[in-house]
């Protein structure tokens, strides 16, 4: 469940004018043949960034579920049907419900992660590195990783941003859709009555280079153009966009341009692609936009109605509504996520591209025939029908990942090292 999307669709609202959506076609129905199948298993699938957490904590999901009713789009038995290896939990703190206690909802959100593991120990590992990741996938475990959404967890104490490295935290979003005290987010960077900072502040580059030295990957998806510029000028080791898309294909400010692709791809990071269908389908965008103030306002009064009453905010039924108006909205194809994929290949390269699904935080709004994890393979098989290679198809699925998280570890080592004068 998640009242991300609610956040994301009121700002849409206040924003930007309702147009009317065009048609939408669904497209085919995907079969998965012999040999993309064969390609698929034989790769280490990489995934960063699903909401899980979210349900593990406030709905009691157990991850080892296998309800068919369940419409959640991760659990051990579908990341075993789409041949996940490993997933990177997103660790998001609501900035407007845990006012004052950012810190305490991380560390409970980091901890129903481990208490997942703990309870499936045969299926599911913790992970803190590549090695870790690839010993995971020998022994057919779901290797389960931790990425901080939003740079207000830390409270503006680098202090704090070391223990969740110590607790195995591996990448950090620098801001989520609300603008922080040292990064400015591309949700709210037009709203005037937000503090902005021109990008990162001094502190925040301090932040950037901290997590360097940790080996803490720094996560640009989310941030502010400039957030983004600061980021790549100030970062020593290469960076993720652990969910982001391409703007040059759909006009949102929370996707990429190529101009961003490209320097991505100079610092040796990686793009992975979020599947999001308002961020990978312009029809779907638009439709999302002339249902936002209908939406917002259907959901404001539920709460209201609930504060009025003195009762907590159902977040379970929140989740429900928000897939009620995403549902009324055609899916879009899934060649609208393959063409995100594919343009990013073309403009930063096959290296530097990625799957970032965010899973589980999109109120159930994924392209047609991507239901769960359990769907991955389908991605695999329209690459290869796009004339994608095995190897390019591995890279893409994980490889390139794999590369930059080993890359960043070596920067935090050599970072690390001690000097000449203290050997
Ligand atoms: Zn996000």
């Amino acid at each position: 469940m998640t009242t991300k999307l609610l956040f994301t669709v009121v700002l849409v609202c206040s924003l930007a004018a309702a147009q009317a959506p065009e048609k939408s076609s669904a497209g085919p129905e995907i079969v998965v043949s012999a040999k993309a199948l064969q390609i698929h298993n034989s790769a280490l699938v990489v995934d960063t960034h699903a909401d899980t957490p979210q349900r593990f904590l406030d709905d009691g999901f157990d991850i080892g579920s296998t309800d068919p009713n369940d419409k959640g789009d991760i659990s051990l038995d579908k990341a075993k049907r789409g041949n996940l290896g490993a997933e990177f939990f997103s660790i998001w703190v609501d900035p407007e419900t845990n006012q004052g206690r950012f810190a305490k909802h991380t560390f409970d959100l980091i901890d129903s992660v481990y208490e997942q593991a703990a309870r499936h120990p045969d299926r599911m590992m913790m992970a803190f590195s590549p090695n870790d990741i690839d010993r995971a996938h020998k022994e057919h475990k779901l290797a389960a990783l931790m990425g901080i959404e939003g740079g207000h967890s830390i409270e503006n104490d680098i202090h704090l941003l070391r223990d969740y490295y110590r607790l195995g935290v591996r990448y950090m979003t620098l801001s989520w859709s609300n603008t922080n005290e040292w990064a400015d987010s591309s949700g709210d960077i037009d709203d005037l009555k937000v503090l902005h900072h021109n990008g990162l502040t001094d502190f925040g580059k301090q932040v950037v280079l901290e997590m360097n030295r940790l080996g803490m990957m720094v996560d640009i998806s989310h941030v502010a153009d400039k957030t983004f510029w600061d980021a790549i000028a100030t970062t020593k080791a290469p960076v993720i966009a652990s969910h982001s898309s391409a703007r040059a294909l759909v006009d949102a400010p929370r996707n990429m341009t190529d101009d961003m692709l490209k320097a991505v791809a100079k610092n040796g990071g990686v793009v992975q692609v979020n599947f999001f269908s308002g961020f990978v389908d312009e029809n779907f965008r638009r439709a999302m936009m002339a249902q936002a103030k209908d939406q917002a306002a259907a959901i404001q009064k539920y709460t209201d109605d609930l504060k009025a009453q003195g009762k907590p905010v159902d977040y379970v039924e929140i989740d429900r509504m928000e897939r009620e108006w995403m549902a009324k909205i055609p899916r879009p194809p899934l060649k609208s996520l393959i063409d995100h994929i594919d343009h990013i290949a073309k403009v930063a390269g096959v290296d530097h591209v990625g799957l970032g699904s965010d899973f589980d935080g999109v109120s159930g709004a994924t392209p047609a025939g991507i239901d769960s994890a359990a769907d991955l393979p389908k991605i695999t098989q329209a690459l290869l029908d796009r004339g994608y290679t095995a190897d390019d198809i591995r890279k893409i699925l994980g490889g390139n990942l794999m590369r930059v998280f080993r890359e960043v570890e070596g920067v935090r080592n050599e970072m690390q090292a001690p000097s000449p004068a203290t050997k």
